[in-house]
């Protein structure tokens, strides 16, 4: 059975681009929040990318509603995944909070649902292992911005079966991403490598070697990367990425320190784009 109707819980900077691509896919799609403004948000979100699908002449306006209202926004995650497909994970990057709902939705979802979780450096296998499902659970990473973004890292965890990951990949590409298959290890591939290189930006900035500006364009004219490591770091969200970090640290050992200015913004709530503040400054 291929995979039609899906939810995703959190309604946050990922769960709301998963659930974009995901309608004008065709897809059906309920996002669960337990934060009603996020999901109002969200929802406004979702208003203006089909708007400018529409103006892009990617939609017309007839199927850019059809899209839309294929998209549900809900506080009740009963209502959300009781007749799902696939369920997707979105919430923030605390072990605690995704084994708590990974242990709700084994409860709540039909028997045959595929549980992923959208993490960017977790175990898998220890988020499955709340489950009595093991072999239906798995990682799927999207990036940021997800609509504009082709890859998702399919990570499989200790039990994921071959259907499940088979389902995963075609799920993939019915929304249009492109899947690469990666064993369990913490930060899979992109986080890994991506964490280390925003972390050393951060350090070079502590130190003097160069402003952000500076320190961005060297990397986008030297290194042809299309974004600074801190203008990304600000998109991912300084909250965020300090949970990552904390998490590599523990799991990899030294060289993932946190740097001292990502604490101390993230204490101070400069979290980047979402609050208006981070190494950049951003209007509203
Ligand atoms: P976010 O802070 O933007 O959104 C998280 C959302 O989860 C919020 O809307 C919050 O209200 C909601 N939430 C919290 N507790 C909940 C609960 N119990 N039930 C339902 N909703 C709940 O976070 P994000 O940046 O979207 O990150 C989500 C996940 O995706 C994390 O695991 C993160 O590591 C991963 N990720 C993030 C990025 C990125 O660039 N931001 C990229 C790839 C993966």
């Amino acid at each position: 059975m291929s995979i039609k109707k899906i939810a995703i819980i959190g309604s946050g900077t990922m769960g709301r681009g998963i659930a974009y691509s995901a309608a004008i896919s065709g897809l059906s799609v309920n996002i669960q929040d337990i934060n009603e403004a996020s999901l109002e948000d969200a929802r406004a979100y979702h208003k203006k990318e089909f708007d400018r699908a529409i103006k892009k002449e990617i939609l017309t306006r007839e199927a850019a509603n059809k899209s839309f209202e294929s998209i549900t926004y809900t506080t009740e995650m009963n209502d959300a995944v009781n007749d799902r497909d696939l369920v997707i994970e979105a919430v923030l990057e605390i072990m605690e909070l995704k084994t708590s709902i990974f242990k709700q939705l084994d409860d709540l979802t039909p028997k045959h649902t595929i549980l992923a979780t959208n993490t960017s450096t977790m175990s898998p296998t220890e988020i499955a292992a709340q489950t009595d499902r093991p072999d239906k659970c798995i990682a799927l990473h999207f990036f940021n911005p997800v609509p504009r973004m082709k890859l998702i890292e399919v990570i499989c965890g200790l039990e994921t079966s071959e259907e499940t990951i088979q389902k995963a990949f075609e799920f993939g590409e019915s929304i249009g991403k492109e899947c690469v298959k990666i064993n369990e290890f913490p930060g899979f591939a992109v986080s890994r490598m991506n964490c280390l290189i925003g972390n050393e930006a951060m350090n070079m900035v502590m130190e003097g070697v160069g402003s952000p500006e500076d320190i961005d364009k060297a990397m986008k004219l030297g290194l042809n990367h299309p974004m600074g490591p801190l203008e990304l770091a600000d998109l991912v969200g300084l909250d965020t990425r300090l949970r990552n970090m904390q998490y590599l640290y523990e799991t990899l050992g030294e060289k993932y320190r946190p740097c001292p200015i990502l604490t101390k913004y993230v204490k101070a709530g400069h979290l980047g784009k979402k609050s208006g503040k981070g190494f950049y400054t951003y209007s509203k």
